[in-house]
């Protein structure tokens, strides 16, 4: 395990201010002055004509995440509409999300950077990948949960040895992530800044792979729909096709399309700001939430996607059309087959469109 020795700094997606490689987990210290949290994004001095995708940690500690399978779904495909449609479930990585790429990732960078745990504030798939690599690395996870987390999700965390403190409410969680990380020597795994910025850069790169992947899979498709809370995952993968667009491999980016169980992206577009607070209630709960960030802004701009609502019932309803093929998935993964209804009804996407959902959780733990 080791650094990529390629990686060379680490660039703001708001002022573009290049800084040298290290831990952030507040983003941008200019931005963030300045009142606007920004992620930093990685930054490789690749030699001409180098088209392998390039992550922060070479040979990070492992479970086995990643190379998940890409579905055909022929029948889907025909009901919804559109041209072709792939089902990509990450519901196959070790701990049943694709949070586990993320976790590979930043759970070695922490144990490289000297960290002996790590911190982070989840009451889900995030926190039980985390505590899982946490155990695989010999650190310590520290998870705040909120006190309504799923009884399997808290289980699971447990059995992987991580120590919990659970808070009334989501946002409590963020001071007590924030005083382990500033003055208590743990490595952030989750954001604790409100308003909010995408994890650590180093994590989210575990995301590009899926682009890889797809690539490989479908060749180059229309368009991705993908369900989203801070947008950590629709980055990861919109940097995964740039990395490809960059090398030549592909003419253009496919559009991303950011699933949400309630406007808060539109909202922030809106008002040219990611920085509101946009609070609903929802059963969808891995993409619940009131904030929303700056790099989920940047993906759909840079990409030409679009955020798409899906309701608790329109999502509860898509779960049952992927349950009668023998699929399982989380609320919040099922809304991306509604996201797709919405999109072709709204002209976005038509006959000839290639989709890709992300299916992100089985819901096994929910
Ligand atoms: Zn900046």
């Amino acid at each position: 395990m080791q650094m990529n020795p390629r990686l060379s700094g680490l660039r703001c997606i708001r002022c573009e201010a290049l800084l040298p490689p290290g831990d952030y987990p507040e983003g941008c210290p200019q931005c963030l002055q300045a009142g606007h949290p920004a992620s930093l994004a990685c930054h490789y001095d690749l030699a001409a004509g180098h088209t392998a995708m390039a992550l922060p940690v070479l040979n990070p500690v492992t479970l086995g995440e990643g190379a998940t399978p890409c579905l055909d779904a022929a029948a889907l495909a025909q009901a919804e509409g559109v041209g072709r449609l792939w089902l990509k479930c990450e519901s196959a990585n070790p701990t049943g999300s694709h949070k586990d790429r993320m976790a590979a990732q930043l759970v070695s960078r922490a144990r490289l950077a000297g960290a002996s745990r790590v911190a982070a504030a989840s009451s889900g798939n995030a926190g039980v990948s985390l505590a899982a690599y946490c155990a695989a690395a010999g650190l310590q996870a520290d998870i705040a949960i909120t006190r309504n987390c799923p009884p399997l999700q808290r289980e699971a965390m447990q059995r992987f040895g991580a120590r919990l403190t659970a808070f009334d409410d989501s946002l409590g969680r963020w001071p007590y992530v924030a005083d382990l990380c500033r003055n208590q020597g743990a490595f952030a795994g989750t954001n604790y800044l409100n308003p909010p910025v995408g994890t650590h850069p180093y994590g989210v790169e575990g995301y590009k792979p899926i682009a890889q992947e797809i690539f490989d899979t479908c060749g180059l498709p229309t368009d991705i729909v993908v369900p989203t809370a801070r947008g950590d995952l629709l980055w990861g993968i919109l940097l995964g096709w740039q990395h490809l667009l960059t090398a030549g491999l592909i003419p253009q980016l496919p559009r991303l399309h950011a699933v949400e169980p309630y406007a808060r992206l539109s909202r922030a577009h809106a008002a040219g700001d990611a920085r509101g607070q946009w609070e609903g209630a929802t059963d969808q709960y891995s993409i619940a939430g009131g904030t929303t960030t700056l790099q989920s802004l940047q993906a759909l701009a840079r990409s030409g996607g679009s955020p798409v609502e899906v309701s608790d019932a329109a999502a509860a309803q898509a779960q049952q059309r992927l349950e009668h093929m023998g699929l399982a998935t989380e609320l919040s993964s099922a809304a991306a087959l509604a996201a797709v209804t919405r999109l072709r009804r709204a002209g976005q996407l038509d006959a000839e469109s290639a989709v890709v959902l992300i299916l992100t959780s089985d819901g096994r733990r929910g």
